[in-house]
């Protein structure tokens, strides 16, 4: 081994252990247990399959995940069927469709409203560990249902309780309110190159 070798590689254990040190340091501070409100929001894709990951660590660990899809068009995705062989697992499908589809306002703000009421049993019930509101951000922004009915079901919800948000424009109230934030920044998508939904990566 040169001189140059050995000096870099004692420079570089020097830095991995300082950095080791401080994240350590972090690690042993960060140590409260709290329901956490996530919303992953953007124009990227990601957001509705980042949830259902987080439902399948739930599941993995015995636990009750309740799921909320509240807009059909988007609502066939290879996860439903999968999870649904659990029995810890709630899936409900609500909405009625999505405006470009129905055309039928009246009749899409009627699912909202059923959904949502199912999806606040859930936020009221404390066996169940993870909730995920799939897509509610468009309630909020077709005004569908105000944030003056969404937010205390998910500020009084059980203490333990996570909750995750999903859909693009996520509103500041619901930014705001949130532990953890991630905005899916919409680089590339197939899509746009001609290539229809692929199952298993898109639905
Ligand atoms: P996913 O369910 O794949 O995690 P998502 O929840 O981030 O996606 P949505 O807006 O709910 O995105 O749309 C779901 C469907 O639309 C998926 O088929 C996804 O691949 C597709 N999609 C997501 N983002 C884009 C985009 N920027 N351009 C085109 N199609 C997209
Ligand atoms: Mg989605």
């Amino acid at each position: 081994m040169t001189a140059d070798k050995a000096a870099a590689d004692r420079q570089h254990k020097a830095r991995t252990a300082k950095h080791k040190e401080a994240v350590d340091k972090r690690i042993a501070a960060a140590n409260v247990d709290k329901g956490l409100l996530l919303v992953v929001t953007g124009n990227g894709k990601g957001k509705s399959s980042s949830a259902f990951g987080m439902v399948a660590r739930t599941l993995g660990y015995g636990q009750k995940a309740a799921v909320f899809q509240f807009i059909k068009g988007k609502a066939e995705v290879g996860e439903r069927a999968y999870f649904a062989r659990d029995p810890n697992m709630r899936w409900e499908r609500c909405g009625e469709g999505f405006t470009w589809e129905t055309q039928d306002r009246d009749r899409d703000i009627a699912a909202a409203r059923a959904g949502w009421e199912k999806a606040k049993e859930a936020l009221s019930d404390p066996s169940v560990h993870l909730v995920v509101l799939d897509e509610l951000t468009y309630l909020v922004t077709y005004r569908y249902l105000s944030l003056e009915e969404i937010m205390p079901a998910i500020e009084a919800r059980p203490a333990m309780q996570h909750v995750v948000i999903t859909g693009r424009a996520a509103h500041d109230a619901l930014i705001e309110a949130a532990d953890t934030v991630s905005a899916i920044r919409d680089v590339k998508h197939a899509f746009r190159a001609g290539i229809r939904a692929q199952q298993g990566i898109d639905l």
